[in-house]
């Protein structure tokens, strides 16, 4: 005869992630979902949200099943009291997501912080990055190991301000005098950068 919605595990899982009760920077193991489920399946999603909304946010994350169970048995069946805020439901893709975000603006953070201090990222550096050094044989987009003697003998020390080996420079500067691309074009160093 009851007519109140399901909980889901889908339901679940967003409230936990929510109140980061668990899944923080990883995705929610199905058992821990389950154990949360079973103890909460006998209310409604809005139940357990204003019974986890109604625990003080400095313990909500370590509060268990069986309290907020019991929370939630006496909030209202049809809706979270107006201070709760909605769950958003993060998915391990909306993580991935997020993290990609932010690892793009730590680069875009780095190279803004190169330009106002005014450090060398020579355009050189750019330059030689586009092929394979012949001295060293570091790869497109690395700068060059500090390889200054090779086995039969050749001796060439890295430019102290680019990092490349001057073979290397003037390998490029060829290329690019030629019109020829490496790898017919593949990982311009403008978008792989060179690590510093
Ligand atoms: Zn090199």
């Amino acid at each position: 005869m009851t007519t109140r919605p399901a909980l889901t595990r889908s339901e679940v899982r967003a409230l936990l992630w929510h109140y980061r009760i668990a899944g923080e920077g990883q995705p929610i193991a199905e058992e821990v979902v389950t154990a949360w489920w079973r103890e909460l399946r006998a209310h409604t999603a809005a139940q357990c949200h204003a019974a986890l909304a109604s625990i003080n946010p400095q313990r909500v994350r370590h509060t268990t099943p069986a309290e907020v169970a019991t929370l939630a048995a006496s909030a209202p069946v049809d809706g979270a009291p107006s201070t709760a805020r909605p769950p958003l439901p993060r998915t391990p893709s909306d993580v991935a997501r997020e993290r990609a975000r932010f690892a793009k603006a730590g680069q875009r953070g780095i190279r803004a912080v190169y330009a106002a201090m005014g450090w060398q990222r020579h355009p050189d550096t750019d330059l030689a990055g586009t092929v394979v050094c012949p001295f060293c044989r570091a790869q497109t987009g690395q700068v060059c190991r500090p390889l200054v003697r090779t086995r039969d003998g050749k001796r060439e020390q890295r430019d102290p301000i680019t990092r490349m080996h001057p073979s290397r420079l003037a390998k490029a500067r060829a290329d690019k005098a030629a019109g020829t691309t490496t790898r017919g074009g593949a990982n311009p160093p403008a978008s792989q950068g060179v690590s510093a």
